[in-house]
């Protein structure tokens, strides 16, 4: 199944349409952006990395029950996903406090959290993603009463599987994004499950091996992935 035209490019990811209408292609790029696209450069091998490390997350989850759009990969950096009509918010759970929950609350990095928060953001770049919560997502209709339930339920389900996934390998799942999208009725998770929208540290050193060491200018942001995806079996 080939690439139509462009549908849309986000900051890390182009989506194109295929001769399917239910089908479409995500392309990995090898851009890297934070603090809304103000800081943006290009690391080698990032959209390789970034399309496995989705794909073997996202088989995971399926497996586990979870429904998601992934169907396949079909190239070194790209995706066949179900087109899926993305509800505007994103889902936020933390297991341990970083980011923005430091700044917001006033609280130091590295507190466990029990149990874990949840979050829900608008998405909306010129906004800077501002924090919302049900009321909102019920009172301008951006999703209803029960896919909200759902998203909640399928967030934290997620925790369960990949909390001990990346504990199995020694790693820590500090905090995580997810986006979820309707598919013929049904609440399915979309988007992307990479070290790009999580965080995660090595259990022991408390080494940060994701996104936060480009946010941060701590070097080694790629070779972090890499390493990541080495331990859980992804890359060889
Ligand atoms: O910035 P904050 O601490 O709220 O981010 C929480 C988690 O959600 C982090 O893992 C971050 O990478 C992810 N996130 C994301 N995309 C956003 C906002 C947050 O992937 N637009």
């Amino acid at each position: 199944m080939g690439k139509q035209t462009e549908l849309y490019s986000g900051k890390a990811k182009t989506i194109y349409t295929t001769d399917d209408p239910d089908r479409l292609i995500m392309h990995f790029r090898d851009d890297t952006s934070a603090f809304d696209g103000q800081k943006m450069i290009q690391l080698q091998h990032k959209g390789a990395t970034n399309n496995k490390f989705n794909a073997f997350v996202m088989t995971k989850l399926e497996a586990a029950g979870i429904p998601t759009h992934f169907e396949q990969m079909i190239s070194e950096d790209e995706s066949l996903v179900k087109a899926l009509d993305m509800i505007p918010v994103e889902c936020v759970v933390r297991n341990i406090t970083a980011g923005s929950i430091c700044k917001r609350l006033g609280v130091a990095e590295g507190m466990e959290l029990d149990p874990p928060t949840f979050e829900f953001f608008l998405k909306n770049d010129a906004l800077h993603d501002p924090m919302i919560n049900e009321f909102h997502i019920r009172a301008f209709h951006w999703a209803s009463n029960t896919e909200v339930a759902q998203m909640q339920a399928l967030t934290f389900k997620a925790n369960g599987v990949l909390k001990q996934l990346f504990e199995d390998s020694g790693i820590l799942l500090v905090d995580y994004k997810l986006e979820f999208g309707r598919y013929h009725g049904e609440v399915v998770l979309g988007d992307e499950f990479t070290p790009d929208g999580c965080r995660l540290w090595d259990a022991k050193t408390r080494k940060k091996l994701d996104k936060d060491r480009f946010r941060q200018d701590l070097g080694d942001v790629i070779e972090s992935y890499q390493e990541v995806a080495q331990r859980l079996g992804i890359l060889s």
